[in-house]
């Protein structure tokens, strides 16, 4: 069991009274609270060894860089890849997945090629996909979702099909809080010769990930929200494909030898990275898993398993409150999306911060599938490792107010 109230010292942006209220902080869908321990790492780094990497001699250079790739071979470790050369580090899931989209798709992608996603993915999982296939004359295709929210693995196997080149797919719902059967889909993609990348920016954070033990092909993430830095993310892919592939970006890390007309790259992963990386993140990143590693993500997804078993039947028993999502907390994530009748969520968000709790509202970078859930927005709670039962109860105590107040 998770310790929470020893854990939280680690966390003093907690400890603070927001509109006079003590705070409870249920955004960690969208960014996490960095813990001292993160914070000081990269304190350290900055006051002792900050250089840049892979070119320099001297003895900080050598510093910053052995720092750097050996936060690289623990995001290998985490995500159990082959090598180093499979981990690149990127801005976060969004340029992971654009990355992708531009590399992958400009040599791969042909007219009339099917790109298959889901209606429950974020817009980096989407908008990318779309210009791709505007580029190419490809064909777009949405796997529905079942009523409770779930992917409907029926419609996956009649979407998928010799045509599939790509399918880019969530592992778990920044909306709904459902896990994808990642390991049964690739199966699938796999039969009909096609290629899967995974939107892993709110499963790392929760549960192991083995991308080898998924057999996917590619999987992105971001650091800052598993209590890493802004700014730093992962894009994990199969040697096999990242040596086919171009780079996105040029310029000085990425090459090998320039000459007047042409130039050779570096090595993977360094021939996608281009320009002076992020180097104080992806220390931080480092750092970040091995404090999540020293509590383990198996305890984390229990205990959030648990605050989503506890709170979520006394969401439900709020008269007018809908839940979106799987009314049974069975895989599933940390995040609940909902709505009370007759309040915008933005007005029901306000009305929760003037209690200091702090949830978000909108769509949630999900057009599609709140569309598909016939609803413009939906105020949204999600819990992580420091979270605890009492914030839950401050949720339901807000909502229960707000309801009255605006009554
Ligand atoms: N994919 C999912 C499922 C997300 O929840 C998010 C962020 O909310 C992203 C992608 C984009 O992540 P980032 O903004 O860190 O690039």
């Amino acid at each position: 069991m998770i310790n929470v109230e020893k854990l939280r010292q680690d966390f003093p942006i907690l400890a603070q009274n927001v509109n006079e209220e003590s705070l409870v902080y249920l955004d960690n869908a969208a960014t996490t609270q960095m813990p001292d321990p993160i914070l000081q790492t990269m304190k350290t780094y900055y006051h002792k060894d900050h250089a840049n990497v892979h070119r320099g001699v001297h003895t900080l250079a050598q510093r910053a860089t052995e720092k750097y790739e050996t936060a690289r071979e623990k995001v290998r470790q985490f995500i159990h890849a082959n090598e180093i050369a499979e981990v690149l580090f990127t801005k976060g899931t969004t340029s992971s997945l654009n990355w992708l989209a531009r590399s992958f798709g400009d040599r791969f992608i042909n007219e009339g090629d099917e790109i298959v996603l889901s209606y429950m993915e974020h817009h980096s999982n989407i908008v990318p996909w779309q210009q791709l296939a505007k580029r190419k004359k490809a064909v777009l295709k949405y796997i529905s979702l079942t009523e409770d929210g779930f992917l409907d693995m029926e419609d996956a196997r009649r979407q998928i099909t010799e045509k599939t080149a790509i399918v880019a797919i969530a592992h778990a719902s920044n909306v709904l809080g459902v896990i994808n059967p990642i390991a049964e889909l690739t199966e699938l993609v796999h039969k009909h010769q096609g290629v899967i990348v995974v939107d892993g920016a709110q499963a790392v954070p929760h549960m192991p990930v083995n991308v080898k033990e998924l057999d996917v092909d590619f999987y992105a993430f971001s650091g800052h929200k598993m209590l890493g830095p802004t700014g730093i993310g992962v894009l994990y892919g199969k040697r096999y494909w990242l040596e086919q592939m171009e780079p996105v970006e040029f310029g000085g890390e990425m090459i090998d030898f320039v000459y007047l007309q042409e130039s050779t790259w570096a090595e993977l992963p360094w021939k996608f990275e281009a320009g002076t990386p992020n180097i104080a993140g992806g220390i931080g990143l480092g750092s970040a898993i091995g404090y999540l590693n020293e509590i383990s993500l198996e305890e984390i997804y229990h205990h959030e398993k648990e605050l989503i078993h506890y709170v979520l039947p006394r969401l439900e028993a709020i008269e007018g409150l809908t839940v979106y999502g799987p009314s049974e907390p069975v895989d599933h994530t940390g995040v609940i999306a909902f709505n009370l009748d007759g309040l915008h969520p933005h007005d029901l968000a306000t009305a929760l911060d003037m209690q200091g709790v702090a949830v978000r509202a909108g769509h949630h970078c999900a057009q599609p599938l709140l569309n598909y859930l016939d609803t413009m927005a939906t105020a949204r709670a999600s819990f992580y490792l420091y979270n605890t039962k009492d914030d839950a109860d401050r949720l339901i105590e807000s909502i229960k107010e707000a309801k009255e107040f605006f009554r």
